[in-house]
């Protein structure tokens, strides 16, 4: 297929330069050392009160910090491998995954620090998260695939209800939203124009699909992702050329891809 925002999100892609996954990678690995350095000051200080209860607290303590902190390196190493193209075990990266998680939050405080932006982090963070999807080679049926957009995709001038029913759009070419319900019709799959991530959830737990195509902001994406984990989600970031969530707009010729690397 083609069409006016095949090019026009071709175009505002290329002005954009490729996330690093290395930027995510690094800032894991120092929250990691930062998590680790954490443990054991937690340790040094409740050292003396926990013996004076029992002998043994200390020791306890100092088990349950290493357990955790090791099993957090080796999903983080989990990652790694992934990213390098060993194969991995769903289990080793569910691990991998719930360490990213856990991190998270440290590496976007450790990246302001550096003064690097929470948005850059963001996109890092979705290019390492898609790598790890698209390595697990998942392949569904077009039923099971679901396509979620936001709202702020639709012109602001359009007076249609999409958001209740995808049908009521007249794909007028305003925007790229009759462009992605012609690519929804063309391969039988699930598409849904949603208002936030409450929304989004609720679509997701009635229609109960196997693999999710997630177009948003780097913000929206990031959260989106994390919650409907473990289902696999592919995220592509939307264009705001008008600013943020006025008429945005999306690399249809990407979500295309994205829609056949997915199906049987
Ligand atoms: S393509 Fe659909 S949603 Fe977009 S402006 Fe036209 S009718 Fe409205």
């Amino acid at each position: 297929m083609s069409g006016k925002y095949w090019a026009k999100g071709e175009a505002l892609m290329a002005a954009v330069p490729r996330p690093k996954k290395r930027l995510f990678l690094a800032l894991i690995m120092v929250s990691l050392l930062v998590a680790g350095l954490s443990c054991y000051g937690i340790w040094m200080v409740s050292f003396q009160g926990l013996a004076n209860i029992s002998v043994h607290l200390p020791f306890l303590l100092g088990s349950i910090l290493v357990i955790a902190l090791v099993a957090i390196a080796i999903g983080f190493f989990g990652v790694i491998t992934a990213i390098l193209g060993f194969p991995a075990s769903p289990v080793f990266l569910g691990v991998a995954w719930s360490a990213i998680n856990i991190l998270f939050p440290l590496a976007i405080r450790i990246g302001k620090v550096f003064d690097i932006e929470k948005e850059r982090v963001e996109r890092s963070f979705i290019e390492v998260s898609n790598h790890l999807v698209r390595q697990k080679r998942i392949k569904v049926k077009p039923g099971k695939l679901l396509v979620l957009t936001p709202h702020c995709i639709q012109h602001e001038s359009c007076p249609h209800k999409i958001t209740r029913d995808t049908a009521n759009c007249k794909m007028c070419g305003k925007c790229p939203v009759g462009d992605l319900l012609r690519l929804a019709q063309l391969y039988g799959i699930n598409i849904a124009v949603v208002t936030g991530g409450t929304l989004a959830r609720k679509v997701v737990k009635t229609l109960r699909p196997e693999a999710v195509l997630a177009i948003a902001c780097e913000r929206d994406l990031t959260s989106g992702i994390q919650d409907i984990f473990p289902l696999p989600a592919v995220g592509i970031l939307n264009q705001r050329p008008e600013g943020p969530c006025c008429n945005t707009t999306v690399d249809v010729a990407q979500v295309e891809k994205a829609i056949k690397d997915f199906l049987l």
